[in-house]
């Protein structure tokens, strides 16, 4: 209920992630009157600091556009900060008594927002839990990947988390769930007759889910070392999106219906088989200039010999009625010649063919960044008076189609929905669970056998046999399409 007081807690107040994204989304909720109108917030870590201090870093990621000066000042004053330890029970007391400050009436929330390295995850849930619960409201807590790094190591967490809190309180992130195009998967495939029908082995050829990165690790490699490119997006981000595009239909749009269907989906796919791996780390462009002619061993914070990819493309393979034998490929890489994260459903070859071969297949382009589009490639006759076949498209490009409409940025949705209580577009404790069934004996096989990726060359479309493997899982590209960007009316 919006009518009573809100705490936001944000753990992790100084760091990385606070400065850049949850101070300014928070800020953005705020502005635009979408929070609770009675909402605190409350940073907390370590470092002795004020809370004009915590303003100061954070200002330059924040917008604010004239006119709202005198709201960004009330967003101030509503803001505080405390320091204090993760592990000790006392300074979370002293927590406890901040927030109860605010909180007159008979009901008030908390949200607490875990921006925190996981070496001190347990320590702050388990002190969350001892000290700082809600008496007269709700606590749902927000927490970030890494979800653990393998099977076992994601098990021990969730044991953890299950110790201290119920299902419906904990909020884990998974940003690309709060991406306009990956919500939208639902209703294109929900909500449209012309999809529904064939959307199966019996019509599409396979489906590649891709996610690309221009840049390497700039000199900050050590922590991605550690986890490397499958764990980084593929695991999650890439696997998510695989889990709605294949999910059957929901017995209703509530979000454990949906999450139902997602686990299912998952539950049907093997664990990755190492022939179904591609592997790749980017090397320095020799005709590159600064950061293009470097490579990831050149990274001064990457150990030498490291093995760990920057690039990866997979096969998952759906042992279920709909799906079976249809690639789903999975592709993530950093470094390359763009920025983009989309999905191609590339659609069989049409049978009985009265065109001489010259028909290429139909593809449906989900565009999820940078500028949510999708695009429907379909052949069509050459306008004018021959009859030949041109390759064309039925094109739904966001920024054209809703003029007006501002997409909103996934944070602000996903945090919004905590307040409401909206799981749908959150992981749930199993999803996590098959997802690390599905990626663990891969990722260990690989640092086990010390397989070494395949080199690529900063800022290409990554390595070339990965081209090979697309066309092995029946993803046919031929090179012919020309898109002719409409001009402005
Ligand atoms: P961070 O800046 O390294 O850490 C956040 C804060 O935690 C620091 O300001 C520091 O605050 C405290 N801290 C750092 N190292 C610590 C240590 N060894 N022991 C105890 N406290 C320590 O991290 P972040 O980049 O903000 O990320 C926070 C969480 O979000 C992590 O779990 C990360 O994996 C996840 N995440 C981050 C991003 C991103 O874009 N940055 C994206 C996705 C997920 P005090 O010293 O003041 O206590
Ligand atoms: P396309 O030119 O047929 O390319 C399809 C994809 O194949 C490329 O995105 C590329 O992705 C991959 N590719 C490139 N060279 C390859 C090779 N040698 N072997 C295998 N794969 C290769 O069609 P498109 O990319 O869908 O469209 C062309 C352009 O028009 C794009 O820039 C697109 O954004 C634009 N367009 C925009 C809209 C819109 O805004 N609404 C609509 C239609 C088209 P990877 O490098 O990722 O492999």
């Amino acid at each position: 209920d919006f009518r009573f007081p809100h705490t936001f807690i944000l753990l992790g107040a100084s760091g990385d992630l606070a400065k850049k994204k949850i101070y300014p989304t928070i800020w953005y909720l705020y502005r635009d009157n979408l929070l609770p109108e009675n909402t605190k917030f409350v940073g907390y870590a370590r470092t002795k600091q004020t809370i004009s201090e915590v303003r100061e870093k954070s200002k330059k990621y924040m917008k604010v556009r004239a006119g709202e000066e005198r709201k960004f000042e009330q967003f101030w004053e509503a803001n505080e900060y405390l320091a204090g330890s993760y592990d000790k029970r006392i300074d979370y007391e002293m927590l406890n008594q901040q927030i109860s400050k605010f909180e007159k009436g008979p009901v008030a929330n908390r949200i607490f927002y875990l921006a925190v390295p996981p070496t001190v995850f347990e320590d702050v849930t388990v002190n969350i839990r001892n000290a700082c619960i809600a008496i007269k409201g709700y606590t749902r807590v927000i927490i970030e990947k890494p979800f653990g790094r393998d099977d076992v190591s994601s098990e021990k967490l969730s044991n953890h988390l299950i110790g201290l809190f119920k299902e419906e309180q904990i909020y884990r992130i998974d940003h690309y769930l709060g991406k306009e195009m990956v919500q939208n998967l639902l209703t294109t495939r929900f909500a449209n007759q012309i999809f529904n029908p064939s959307w199966n082995r019996e019509n599409i050829a396979s489906i590649l889910i891709s996610f690309k990165e221009p840049f390497g690790t700039e000199g900050r490699g050590g922590y991605f070392d550690d986890f490397g490119m499958i764990r980084d997006v593929m695991q999650n981000h890439l696997l998510q999106i695989l889990s709605l595009v294949a999910m059957e239909k929901p017995v209703t749009l509530n979000p454990n219906d949906i999450r139902d269907e997602k686990v299912k989906v998952l539950r049907h796919i093997q664990p990755i088989a190492m022939e179904d791996i591609l592997v790749g780390q980017y090397v320095g462009n020799p005709d590159g200039q600064g950061e293009d002619a470097l490579g990831y061993l050149d990274d001064p914070t990457v150990p030498k010999d490291s093995i760990t990819p920057t690039y990866a493309l997979a096969g998952l393979w759906i042992n279920n009625a709909r799906w079976q034998g249809v690639p789903f490929i999975l592709r993530s890489g950093k470094a390359l010649n763009e920025r983009k994260a989309e999905v191609r459903i590339q659609f069989k070859d049409v049978p009985g063919d009265i065109f001489d071969g010259k028909a290429k297949r139909n593809e449906l382009v989900i565009r999820v960044q940078p500028g949510e589009a999708l695009y429907l490639k379909m052949m069509g006759k050459s306008p004018g008076m021959k009859f030949d076949l041109v390759e064309t498209e039925l094109d739904l490009t966001y920024s054209t189609r809703y003029r007006e409409t501002d997409v909103p940025d996934a944070y602000e949705r996903l945090i919004l929905d905590v307040f409401t209580g909206t799981q749908m577009h959150f992981v749930r404790n199993d999803e996590l669970k098959e997802a690390w069934r599905i990626f663990t004996p891969i990722l260990k096989q690989l640092e086990e056998q010390r397989v070494k990726p395949v080199p690529y060359v900063h800022g290409s479309r990554g390595p070339p046999e990965a081209d090979a493997m697309l066309a092995k899982y029946n993803f046919k590209y031929s090179g012919s399409y020309k898109w002719q960007k409409p001009s402005p009316p």
